[in-house]
């Protein structure tokens, strides 16, 4: 529900991650650690899918002997059973949610019938007595299995130097990954209130147009789809090799093409909530269930956009919004993209092409995207409109037609 003046205040979970620029014997360290914790953690998991112990308590009366046996400290050796505990409820999770499939499917058996693993380079989490920021300079401390490294030292913007020095709360992980070592850690950020709009600022998502804004910003497009054209050749001729080093070289591409689309997903949701604080606007975005639906393009497109992470930026504008204090509310995306923004005549041919928009009742020519944008905007305030009349106290609450989104932590660069 959105904040009533005076009423409690949340927090938004974010998390800040840092790069560590390790000298070479720090690397090492750093290196063996990892390496040694998530050695601990596929023992430990093994123990907990052979015997059926998944609860942190009994495991750890299994395997603490071991794990301090092996040379890790209490903490360590409590925060490795703690990982593996999550690693099984997670997957159990999941496997409740289908998103494995239905019992039997092929996924789920496999992922039934062995222990859950780690990789050697696995996120370890470390808490405030195994690390410790000194953010002046730049530096951390961080227990290893080689002993403390002091002096260790990180990069990151100033924002998020900002976000660490005033809201950093709890653990860190340290991961290992393409080469590269870095410190995520969790921020808890408070929840501005949610302030009453001055109208809204309508998002249209497509796949030609990544997000055309009712204000006719367009981002990302043409050049974007290139590059994730040239990686879908890439990524069919190394399936067709199929050697050991071509699914390496595949995996590594798949996770450094994750993080491209997560950083235009991010530039895209600064750029759309900067303007709407700005403005004093609040955002109406579509509801995201309904975008395969609308689209009816050829093949090789629809893959494309299949792909693109559209929830991922929903959710992302979602959390920037909500730090900024910017309502956001979902609408029914049907007909926006056929009906006029200016006269209201609603008609399948008033989508001639792609790109152009032209209607049949008022004569008007329009951007397509920014036609459809302009009605996202004209619903959201419709929606909130009712949402007001619904929070008002002699009303029934029905709360529809805007929500919140969930609350799981945003990446900041
Ligand atoms: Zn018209």
């Amino acid at each position: 529900m959105m904040s009533q003046p005076g009423a409690m205040l949340g927090v938004v979970k974010i998390v800040v991650q840092v790069k560590l620029l390790p000298d070479a014997g720090q690397a090492a360290a750093l290196e063996a650690t990892l390496w040694a914790v998530n050695d601990a953690a596929n023992l430990v998991s093994a123990v907990a899918f052979g015997r059926r112990v998944f609860r942190e308590y009994e495991l750890r009366k299994q395997v603490y002997g071991e794990l301090k046996a092996r040379g890790l400290g209490a903490q360590a050796a409590q925060h490795v059973i703690r990982k593996t505990c999550h690693a099984y409820q997670t997957l159990k999770a999941n496997i409740r949610a289908g998103n494995l499939g239905k019992p039997g499917a092929a996924r789920r058996v496999k992922a039934e019938s062995k222990p859950v693993t780690f990789r050697p380079g696995a996120a370890q989490p470390y808490d405030d007595r195994c690390l410790s920021w000194q953010l002046d300079k730049r530096t951390v401390s961080i227990w290893t299995t080689c002993g403390r490294l002091r002096g260790v030292r990180f990069t990151c913007s100033a924002a998020a130097l900002e976000t660490l020095a005033r809201y950093r709360q709890g653990e860190s992980d340290l991961v290992h990954r393409d080469g590269a070592w870095f410190l995520i850690a969790t921020c808890e950020v408070p929840e501005p209130e949610t302030r009453e709009p001055a109208g809204f600022l309508g998002v249209d998502l497509g796949i030609v147009n990544i997000a055309t804004t009712s204000d006719g910003q367009v981002m990302a497009g043409r050049a974007l789809n290139r590059y994730r054209r040239q990686q879908q050749d890439l990524r069919r001729k190394l399936q067709a090799k199929g050697t050991k080093s071509a699914k390496r070289l595949l995996k590594r591409r798949a996770r450094r093409e994750a993080r491209f689309a997560r950083d235009v997903n991010h530039c895209i949701a600064k750029k759309i909530v900067t303007e709407a604080e700005r403005t004093s606007r609040g955002i109406a975005l579509e509801d995201l269930t309904g975008i395969r639906d609308r689209a009816r393009l050829r093949k090789p497109q629809r893959v494309t956009l299949h792909s693109w992470s559209f929830a991922q930026l929903g959710t992302f504008i979602g959390y920037k919004a909500r730090r900024a204090g910017v309502p956001v509310v979902h609408v029914d995306p049907a007909w926006t993209s056929r009906t006029c923004a200016d006269c209201g005549h609603a008609s399948k041919r008033n989508r001639v092409t792609q790109a152009r928009f032209t209607c049949r009742g008022c004569g008007v020519v329009a951007h397509a995207d920014r036609n459809a944008s302009r009605n996202i905007a004209a619903r959201g305030q419709v929606a909130w409109n009712a949402g007001r009349q619904s929070r008002a106290p002699a009303l029934p609450v029905t709360g529809k037609g805007w929500t919140r989104q969930p609350a799981s932590p945003l990446v900041m660069p």
